[in-house]
This record gives structure tokens, sequence and C-alpha cells, in this order.
């Protein structure tokens, strides 16, 4: 009988690549996971059982060719395990490190469901473009043929560099704009180093940059250029913002110095992490060292805060949750490194208030009006249940009556989510649609909004959402432009 490749999940158990110890991790910003050899990667490749249906393909928002990369790795056709990746993905590698397998592919694997342990898919697309990247495979797109026509891009997170990338391949001349130093978004200075390195990243805008794609960064619409100058150099533009507005709390003290937002704290940390002068982190203001912190939230973002915290040296890390871990949004990978890392969940506690001293003694309003606000001393958390379940299906928190305590806290970090701003008034756009949530009205196919020849795709017409959908909408939206643009050509060509 010939010797069966795959359908080895009964004989080989799961493995991941080795995590590094959390003592050693907590001391550094690198990637907790070390690379797979290649016998690993193809030996946890041949777990999977090839399925007529594949379920991890269908959960996948890019619908990425799971099961045939898997059994080309297996068979050790790493090429063209990279072929079929990069096919319909244009960050392989970066999904591999950030997606929240366990509630896409892997959580939806046939053997994860049968109990014996998802293929380890995450990990072993990481593998194959790691690979790509270290083998040369992976060079600039230059298009076969220039187009004259332009495509002005606001915003280089995810979901614009994907866009940018088909884009460029089809030969049209593409210009982002961005607010920030660096190209990446969230990629660049939301998400630590310890999920996605920022060489990571880097190296696909030089590719990008290489390809042709010409970047203008520190540029922010709406003040540096108008978003109708933009409209009036390109034939189509793509909005790409993202979600930046910070949700707030509505308490006592809750302007308290100490008190800081998720974005900034993170982009801090990221900055520091790239060698950069960060003046609000040399004074403390941004840096947990020495500190007792609550960071209030569950999602991914309060994961990487808190997890910064542990790495910056921090004399404790508390994370507050209003409901319990099994309802929390975040990724379940993420709080189980969180607590072998050493921080600890406060679950069903919200904040109430905060309480602020000004030199080492409760701030009155009047020593307030005169000396600003006052410094952050701890966090009045208020105990929860859960109730009945809300319209989404998930159990609604209730407050506990009288179970109220002080929890001391020198820096306070709100990772409570994030909103679209208003970006019809800021960029002064007459036309511009938008939800009653704020964010963009788009075609969800095409990504067209109101304003011909303007589409938007990511966060900012999904509300805040994974880097994996901001792709996905990023290479769809590109389609719809590029047919667009050729349905304009040929009309002017009439
Ligand atoms: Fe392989 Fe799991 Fe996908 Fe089935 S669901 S094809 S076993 S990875």
């Amino acid at each position: 009988m010939a010797t069966q490749t795959m359908l080895k999940f009964v004989s080989t158990p799961r493995e991941m690549p080795e995590k590094r110890s959390a003592a050693e991790r907590s001391d550094d910003f690198h990637e907790i996971y070390r690379e797979f050899a290649a016998a690993k990667a193809a030996e946890q490749s041949s777990r999977c059982s090839q399925c007529g249906v594949p379920y991890c393909q269908s959960h996948c928002p890019l619908h990425n060719n799971i099961p045939d990369w898997l059994r080309l790795t297996a068979e050790g056709r790493l090429r063209e395990a990279y072929q079929v990746s990069q096919a319909t993905n244009t960050f392989p590698e970066i999904c591999g490190r950030i997606c929240p397998q366990d509630r896409l592919c892997e959580g939806n694997c046939v053997i994860e469901q049968s109990g014996h342990g998802t293929v380890t898919i995450g990990a072993i697309e990481k593998y194959i473009t790691d690979t790509a990247w270290d083998e040369g495979w992976i060079t600039a797109a230059l298009p076969a043929q220039e187009r004259g026509e332009s495509v002005g891009i606001i915003g280089a997170g995810p979901g614009g560099l994907a866009a940018a990338d088909m884009l460029r391949r089809q030969g049209f001349q593409v210009t982002i704009y961005d607010r920030y130093d660096r190209a990446g978004g969230l990629l660049t200075y939301g998400i630590p180093g310890f999920k996605l390195e920022k060489d990571v990243v880097m190296r696909r805008n030089r590719l990008l940059a290489e390809s042709g794609v010409e970047f203008v960064l520190n540029c922010n619409v709406g003040e540096d250029i108008s978003f109708d100058a933009i409209r009036g150099k390109h034939d189509a533009v793509l909005i790409a913002t993202g979600v930046y507005k910070t949700r707030d709390l509505d308490i006592d003290n809750a302007e308290a110095a100490g008190v800081v937002r998720a974005i900034d704290y993170l982009t801090a940390s990221n900055k520091v992490d790239f060698g950069d002068d960060v003046p609000d982190f040399a004074d403390g203001e941004l840096n947990a060292k020495g500190k007792r912190v609550v960071v209030i939230g569950g999602g991914d973002t309060a994961m990487d805060c808190v997890r910064t915290a542990i790495r910056q040296g921090a004399q404790s890390v508390k994370c507050l949750y209003r409901r319990d871990r099994a309802n929390m949004p975040g990724s379940q990978r993420e709080v189980q490194n969180a607590e072998e890392e050493g921080v600890e969940f406060v679950w069903l506690s919200a904040p109430g208030a905060f309480t602020g001293h000004v030199t080492g003694v409760a701030a009155s309003a009047q020593e307030r009006d005169v000396d600003g606000p006052p410094q952050i001393a701890s966090v009045r958390i208020q105990k929860m249940r859960l109730g009945q379940p809300d319209v989404s299906g998930r159990q609604s928190p209730e407050l506990i009556d009288g179970a109220d305590y002080d929890e001391p806290a020198e820096l306070v970090i709100k990772a409570l989510g994030f909103e679209p701003e208003d970006l019809p008034r800021l960029w002064g756009v007459e036309g511009l649609e938008v939800t009653r949530w704020g964010t963009i009205k788009a075609d969800f196919q095409t990504h067209r909004t109101s304003l011909p020849g303007v589409y938007a795709v990511g966060d900012i017409v999904r509300g805040a959402s994974l880097v994996v959908w901001a792709i996905r909408d990023g290479r769809e939206a590109a389609e719809a432009i590029t047919d667009f643009l050729s349905g304009a050509a040929r009309v002017a060509a009439e």
C-alpha cells in the first residue's frame, strides 16, 4: 500500500512552534513563537484530512485555499504552497501571525471538532511565507504595462495597502496618503512587536514602494491636503482610514492624569521599539515601568496593552472586563499568553470612578480647579453579574449593589474600542453618506460610496474589525476600481 502523505491527525499530535518561556519573552518585544523547522511544518501539515468541504476555508474571510497549501507543504513543495497562499492573500505572513485563528480557520477545522486538535494553520501559513521571503521568491510586482489613470488611497493600513498592491499590479499609478510617519496603520503602530515584529511590516512597505506605489506620509487629510484636492488629482479615490476615535468613560475623574488611551499608549511603545524619541514615554506618562497598571476592556487591543505593560516592567497589571472569560471578545489564545506572562484578569468588573490625588491626598474639586486634573490613584471597581441575553445574544452585565472596592493604580489604559471620526465634517465633504454609527456607507461588494469614483474599505465602513477583513475589502475594492477605470477608459476612447 502506498504511503499516505495526509490524514495523519490520528497518529501525529498537534504541535505549535515552540513558545519562548514567559520569563524570557516578557523582557523583550520580539515575537513569542520560534519558527517551525521544515520537517515540523511538513509533519503538521500532513495532519490535514483534505476535507471535501473544508470549513477552514469557508470560515476564512479571504477563502484561502488552505487544504491545497497544506498538502503542498506536506509534500515539501513550498514554492508552490506559497504561490497558492499568496493568490488569495496579499499578506499571508501577517495573517499567519495576527489572525485570531481560534475564531476562524482553526476554530472550524473538522479535526478540532472531532477532538484531535486543529491543524496549526496559522503557524504553517507564517512558515510558508517567511520561507518565501528568505528564499527571495517575493519580489516587487512590476506591471506588464503602465496605465495613465491614477488612484489616491487615504490610509496606509492593511485595506489601503492590499488595494494598492492589486491596483499597481494592474499598472495604475497609486499614491497613498497617511497621517503617520510610517505606513502600515495599526500593523505598524497598533499591534505590538511581540505579535508582529516591525520588520515584517516594513519589508512589505518597501516592496510596495519598489513596485512604484508613492507614499505621502505625515499627511493629514483635511489639514495638509483637502479631500477635494485628492479627488481632483486622481481618477478614483479609496478611503481606508480605519477608526481611531477612542470610546470614552463618563465617570468621576475621567480626565485624571495617568488615564490614557490605548492607541496613544501602544503607538508610543511601538515608536520606542523603532528607536524613535518619544517624549511622552521618556517623561513616564506613557510608560508602565514600576507602576500598578489597570487596563479596561476585553478585546484584542486590551490584550496588547496588558502584555506591553508587562514588558515595560509594570509592578502589576490587571485587566478589567465587565463580562466573564467565556463572553469576552478577545482571543482566548491571547488571554492565555497574557496570564502566562503575569497579567491578572478581573472578570465581571467595570470602572465606577477614578480617584485622584494632588500631593498624596485625595483631591477636592477646589484643588483640582487650582492644580489641573488630579493624578490617578485608584479605580473604583464595580462588580457585575451576567443577566439575560441582549439582542446580540450575549448576556448583559448587571451591577451588583454594594460590592464596590478601590484598586490602586498609577496608570489606567482605556481600551474600550474605537469609533469612526466624522470624516464628512473633518474633510468638509458634501454628499459622502454615513450610517447612523458614523461609518461610511459603501456597497459591501464593490465598496462604492455615495460619491462617484470614491470607494471605502475596512474599519471606516465595517466599524472596528479584523485585519483580514480589511485585506479582503481592499482586494475587492481594487477589482471594482479596475472595472470602473477600465469602463471609464472605454467610454473616453469611444
Ligand atoms: Fe484540513 Fe482542517 Fe481544513 Fe479539513 S478543516 S481541510 S482538516 S485544515
